[in-house]
């Protein structure tokens, strides 16, 4: 990748980490793909504030939580990635809401619901994101999805504004979320409003959801979970499994033969492996079934030409 004229950043007043050509497989789940030129891991949402103010307004920007759902081509991301986990880590009650900031996982928010007697949040636990992915992605699982328990969110623009926006300020939807008038902004946090329950009832719960996981998902090899959203009144595994491509590899990628919905990087996959093999399991499927599979994983960068 021609890393030709970076943005020159006045780091004198930063308190945040500041990497370049930061390789992404570091980031996210799949261990694969290329390089960022700059990543910038803010102290905290103030920090967040006075990096964003120095970005140039033309320059790409990205916020990345765990990476579990995306993928950076081989040829890398020209422009700046923001790293939320381990950044923006604020989790407490205020005002009998849980105030929970994008940077957290979610198995650390369904604990400290549970912890706090309140129910609800249980499903957070087996989704190996942040708040910020997980709002962005609406994620769900088991008959929960992000939104349903969200009061409010907080935002920075791209000059560094924090705002607070509603739900009813976002088309949301399966694995979907947008904000009804177009704009470019970044999740900081979340206000949650969950139901008072039995702690011992929510730890249960907990428990058994992990246990569900880890016996239908391929959690020993690096993944990016279900590849494809599930077809209205369909599910992409089933089909995947129906067209035979259980176990089907493309260079270190492969159709994970624990979960049809899963692609795993097996050993030394590239991103374009498992692009490749994304195209791969769509037509297939398309030929033999007629329905069209869409990704829910987000593809972001460039190619190697
Ligand atoms: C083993 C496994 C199991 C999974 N199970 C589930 C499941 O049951 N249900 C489910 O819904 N998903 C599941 N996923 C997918 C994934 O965990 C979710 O989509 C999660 O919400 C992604 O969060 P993240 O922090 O990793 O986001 P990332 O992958 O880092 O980012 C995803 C997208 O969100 C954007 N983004 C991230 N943070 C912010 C922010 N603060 N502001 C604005 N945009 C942001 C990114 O730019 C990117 O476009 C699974 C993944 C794995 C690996």
């Amino acid at each position: 990748m021609n890393m030709s004229e970076p943005t020159q950043f006045n780091t004198e007043v930063l308190r945040g980490e500041l990497l370049h050509d930061e390789p992404m497989s570091r980031h996210v789940s799949w261990r694969a793909g290329g390089v960022a030129q700059h990543v910038y891991q803010p102290a905290d949402l103030a920090d967040m504030q006075t990096f964003l103010q120095q970005v140039p307004a033309d320059e790409p920007l990205m916020a990345v939580g765990l990476g579990s759902n995306l993928l950076v081509r081989d040829g890398g991301f020209r422009g700046t990635v923001l790293l939320m986990v381990g950044a923006l880590t604020e989790l407490r009650m205020e005002d009998g809401l849980i105030y929970v900031q994008a940077g957290v996982p979610g198995a650390k928010l369904a604990r400290f619901a549970a912890s706090n007697n309140l129910c609800g949040a249980e499903f957070f636990v087996g989704i190996p994101g942040t708040l910020g992915g997980m709002l962005t992605m609406n994620a769900g699982c088991y008959g929960g999805e992000t939104w349903g328990v969200v009061q409010r969110v907080q935002v920075l623009t791209r000059s560094g504004e924090l705002i607070e926006r509603t739900p009813q300020e976002y088309q949301i939807a399966y694995r979907q979320v947008a904000l009804k008038q177009h704009s470019d902004e970044f999740f900081v946090g979340a206000w949650l409003k969950l139901a008072q329950g039995d702690v011992e009832a929510a730890k249960q719960e907990i428990k058994a959801l992990m246990e569900k996981r880890s016996a239908s998902q391929p959690l020993q090899m690096p993944n990016a979970g279900s590849v494809f959203r599930n077809p209205t009144g369909n599910h992409a595994a089933k089909l995947i499994e129906g067209c035979g491509l259980k176990g089907k590899r493309i260079g270190g990628a492969q159709v994970s033969e624990k979960h049809a919905n899963f692609i795993v990087n097996a050993g030394g996959a590239t991103a374009a492996d498992i692009e490749e093999l994304i195209g791969e399991v769509q037509v297939t499927v398309q030929k033999q079934t007629g329905i069209n599979l869409h990704p829910e994983v987000r593809i972001v960068g460039e190619k190697v030409k």
